[in-house]
């Protein structure tokens, strides 16, 4: 059992904030990834939940005890990094083995523990290799058993895949989901590539500048972002985002006249590529094609709306060229509307 509370925990180094009153709990077993830029504090949270970090301010609780003055190897907690930082001169299995060394574990059940973490992240083939024999994946794999086989409450991890290519960055994300299921940790995840926090989490909390923007469901974030930072960050393509002007009742920019249920003003809408179609003539935004990527799958058309671009997915089989005027149906019921100044969403 591993309840985390961050109870309004910050870091700050001097005048700096690093990470601005972080307030959540994490559930037993919960999978929470937590996403953002590059610089955002995803990193610095997880160094304080770690014990690599002091919070300057707030408190960490595990399983409802303040863990701010324990030492990180009192914590419970094992890390796996983006630099898998193996010992070169073991081979796998001492590699394994090392944590329950430096622990003092009963060293009669060292070889049963050792076997069981290979054989959950399948290296039992590799065991006598020395690192420098492994591929990037392999060696990642190799870290994750070096987690496992602490059987601890909680895992860390820090960008565990970005050192991997594209194939096996998809089938380690796959085994990572897998493992955290079979073992049922706490797992708290950093990344800022919105697909892997979208695949793997419960929960995502999206980060800007040390500020939690929103907390939530991979689909409820999806569905419903909280201001103008999440609804761009999330999505491949992300959200279309269009700055205008709303008067009696409709949306306009240039090439867009949508109608809404808001109030007049400045405004910003939204709407996803894949939620808006194609229409004959006549639809919500009409103006020049500025692009065409043929996706396999889809083809994607994209045009200037103001001084953005805005994308909208059509079939596979749809052609023109770049600068014939094209025209979109966008009803009301797939836009988000979002207030010009702050970005908050609205409704
Ligand atoms: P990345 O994805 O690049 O690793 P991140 O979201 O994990 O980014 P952090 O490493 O948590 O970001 O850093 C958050 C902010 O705190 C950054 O602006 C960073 O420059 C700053 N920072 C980190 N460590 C220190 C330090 N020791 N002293 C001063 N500022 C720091």
């Amino acid at each position: 059992m591993a309840e985390i509370q961050l109870r309004n925990v910050g870091k700050r180094w001097g005048s700096f904030v690093g990470v601005h009153n972080f307030d959540l709990t994490i559930a037993d077993r919960e999978f929470l990834v937590l996403l953002g830029p590059s610089g955002c504090g995803k990193t610095t949270t997880m160094r304080m939940i770690a014990g690599l970090e002091d919070a300057t301010e707030g408190n960490i609780l595990i399983d409802g005890k303040v863990v701010n003055d324990l030492e990180p190897k009192d914590r419970d907690v094992a890390m796996v990094f983006q630099s898998y930082a193996l010992y070169p001169n073991m081979n796998v299995y001492e590699n394994i083995r090392f944590p329950l060394k430096v622990r003092g574990i009963d060293p009669d059940t060292h070889d049963e523990k050792v076997r069981r973490a290979s054989a959950m992240v399948e290296l039992d083939d590799f065991l006598h290799r020395k690192p420098a024999e492994l591929s990037g994946g392999q060696r990642q794999r190799v870290a994750l058993a070096r987690a496992i086989v602490r059987e601890p409450n909680v895992f860390l991890m820090d960008e565990p895949l970005s050192n991997l290519d594209a194939k096996l960055r998809v089938s380690t994300r796959a085994q990572i989901k897998n493992l955290s299921h079979e073992l049922a940790v706490t797992t708290i995840y950093v990344t800022h590539d919105q697909i892997e926090a979208m695949t793997l989490a419960d929960r995502v909390v999206v980060m800007k500048q040390g500020v939690v923007q929103q907390v939530g469901s991979p689909t409820e974030i999806y569905d419903r972002p909280a201001n103008t930072f999440v609804a761009g960050f999330i999505g491949s393509p992300a959200m279309n985002l269009m700055e205008g002007e709303v008067s009696g009742g409709v949306f306009r920019a240039d090439h867009a006249e949508i109608p809404v249920d808001a109030p007049d003003g400045p405004m910003t809408l939204g709407f996803r590529a894949e939620d808006a179609s194609l229409a004959d003539a006549g639809g919500q935004i009409t103006a020049p094609i500025y692009t065409l990527e043929l996706l396999g799958d889809a083809t994607m058309i994209s045009v200037r709306v103001g001084g953005a671009l805005v994308s909208v997915k059509a079939d596979k089989t749809f052609r023109a060229e770049i600068g014939e005027p094209v025209s979109f149906s966008v009803p009301k019921d797939i836009c988000h509307l979002f207030e010009a100044g702050s970005g908050a969403r609205i409704g």
